[in-house]
């Protein structure tokens, strides 16, 4: 269950923020609920994070005030029947908005996964003015290289170093990286998928290579694709039905049931730990290469030493 280790906390929250739960909201989205909605393939649940998406979390109960407030903000925005009553509007949304950048950036610090499940879902930012949109988090996504670096303090100035901090250079750039989950333990990797959202040049980074795509941008992607090949099975995505639409680094694959997209952010996991050079790339369905470190069948040679002394 992905949200008990928040409900602890919830407490904490004042009661407003509590009260604040959005119309469809609960804890869970039960498979049988994504059903009804008719907005997914009849069988994704959201067991985890990797198929959380933003336009998902964007229904789950919201306990950070300000981001609350802020969710609340665009639903009436949205919702607001005529030109006038949204531009009546827009001015609370720019300080909102405004108030919520500088309130995650210092949350991509202090917990990134928390981040990235409040990002703005896609069509809710596509019906926000520029004023608004320009303030919200950039969304990235692309292969890129992910660094560990560490400092040695002298003798007595421990506090005043941070001794291990992250790098992302992505496309040119370079972000100050916040990971959780399995990359806490991860040492630097060159040319890997990697996506999430930034605050300036500061990034809060998936542990998932893989990002389920929200409903507008998976129609999107797909429209711009000429055949879609499931990278796992090689059968077409919609041989069953359950089609997922995905981005790995930067690409996009369709994949043909849920399971099969837990299998290939597994096998991009795994092979960000193999060998340089078999980073999971993934540009052909049998290209996506499991890791020859963790997988498969090994040969060992043992010699036996028998000393004659
Ligand atoms: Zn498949």
């Amino acid at each position: 269950m992905v949200y008990s280790k928040r409900e602890k906390n919830a407490s904490r929250a004042p009661a407003s923020v509590i009260g604040r739960v959005p119309p469809r909201g609960g804890l869970s989205l039960s498979p049988s609920e994504g059903e009804r909605d008719g907005e997914r393939g009849p069988s994704i649940t959201v067991s985890n994070h990797l198929f959380l998406t933003p336009d998902l979390a964007w229904r789950q109960p919201i306990r950070e005030e300000t981001f609350a407030r802020f969710h609340d903000w665009a639903e009436q925005y949205v919702k607001a029947a005529s030109d006038a009553d949204r531009a009546a509007l827009e001015r609370a949304g720019v300080e909102l908005a405004a108030q919520r950048r500088s309130e995650l950036s210092a949350l991509i610090r202090t917990d990134p996964e928390r981040a990235l499940e409040l990002a703005v879902p896609l069509s809710i930012r596509e019906a926000l003015p520029r004023t608004v949109t320009g303030l919200l988090e950039t969304r990235i996504s692309d292969r890129g290289d992910l660094a560990v670096l560490a400092a040695l303090p002298e003798p007595g100035k421990e506090s005043e170093v941070v001794p291990t901090w992250r790098t992302a250079s992505i496309g040119g750039t370079e972000y100050k990286a916040f990971v959780y989950g399995r990359r806490l333990g991860e040492p630097t990797r060159n040319n890997i998928p990697l996506n999430g959202i930034a605050v300036d040049k500061l990034l809060a980074v998936n542990e998932n290579p893989v990002r389920v795509l929200e409903p507008e941008e998976a129609s999107a992607a797909k429209a711009r694709l000429p055949k879609t090949l499931c990278p796992i099975s090689g059968l077409s995505s919609t041989v069953n039905n359950q089609e997922v639409v995905v981005d790995a680094g930067g690409q996009t694959l369709c994949l043909c049931c849920p399971s099969h997209v837990e299998k290939l952010n597994k096998r991009l996991v795994a092979a960000e730990s193999g060998p340089p050079g078999s980073s999971g790339s993934v540009s052909a369905a049998d290209q996506v290469a499991a890791s020859t470190w963790t997988e498969g069948v090994k040969n060992l040679i043992l010699i036996r030493v028998d000393f004659s002394d």
